[in-house]
């Protein structure tokens, strides 16, 4: 009696399914591990990466990893399946990715600052309801934590009204779906100008969530930076141009990028 009821409450601390796969391990299995860092190597390290179409106002974003694999699957059940240990992966891949907006220019050629904020994007209140949880806040607080000079998580955003679920719409019906849907939490207005943001989002795919987060922002006088993301269904990706050193051509990359603010105009 007592060992059974001993382990069914060992079994609510601690995981005992691989939290991508599902084969008996804690957190993530000796597979999923390999899987994963195979997964990282293939994507080359933090790397800029750029939507297709690239949106208008895009604040630009570092993500470590294709949405893909492993890495999706990690996203998903840490936020819908509520396994929290998935946190113990995702955020040193997050740290990885602000590290990565720091260590030297981005496809603009500006070089950035240590942001004053790190804002996550905002949860729906269905989502927050559902999960019990505000599931990119929590991991964005693991993740700063694992940084050699933390930086604050402002969680700043909201969402100011309801929006259509985001999958499969494509980027344009993203877009008008999202336009003018985030907004800074009363509490906030009036207090943010000249804070350097840094967004932060599990995934990009279109980038019309961290366009109209950088717009909310932009309005109440802070300055986003960039931002970062754990995966990306980038299409077109950038190394972090290293000294001298030229990034690969892409169609339309000639042109300077303005960030919100105006302030890394290139
Ligand atoms: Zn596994």
């Amino acid at each position: 009696m007592l060992p059974s009821i001993v382990r069914v409450v060992a079994d609510l601390v601690l995981p005992v399914s691989c939290a991508a796969c599902g084969a008996p391990a804690r957190s993530l299995c000796d597979a999923c591990s390999t899987d994963l860092l195979a997964q990282l190597v293939r994507f080359g390290g933090p790397t800029w990466v750029t939507p297709d179409p690239e949106p208008a106002g895009w604040p630009g974003c570092v993500a470590v990893t294709a949405y893909e694999g492993v890495a999706r699957t990690l996203v998903a059940t840490f936020k819908d399946d509520d396994r929290r240990d998935a946190r113990a992966v995702l955020a040193p891949l997050l740290a990885a990715a602000v590290a990565g907006v720091l260590s030297g220019p981005g496809p603009d050629g500006a070089v950035h600052d240590t942001p004053t904020a790190l804002v996550p994007a905002p949860t729906s209140r269905a989502a927050r309801r559902r999960r019990g949880r505000d599931s990119l806040a929590e991991l964005t607080r693991a993740a700063t934590e694992l940084l050699p000079d933390p930086v604050p998580v402002a969680r700043v955003l909201a969402q100011s009204r309801r929006v259509s679920d985001q999958a499969g719409l494509g980027a344009a019906a993203r877009m008008t779906n999202l336009a003018g849907a985030v907004t800074v939490r009363r509490a906030h207005r009036g207090h943010l100008a000249g804070l350097r943001c840094l967004l932060v989002d599990d995934v990009v795919t279109t980038g019309a969530t961290l366009v109209e987060c950088a717009r909310a922002l932009g309005q109440e006088g802070a300055v986003v930076i960039g931002a970062v993301a754990v995966c990306a269904t980038q299409r077109r990706a950038r190394r972090p141009a290293a000294d001298g050193a030229r990034p690969p051509e892409t169609s339309g990359s000639s042109r300077p990028r303005l960030n919100v603010g105006g302030e890394l105009a290139a």
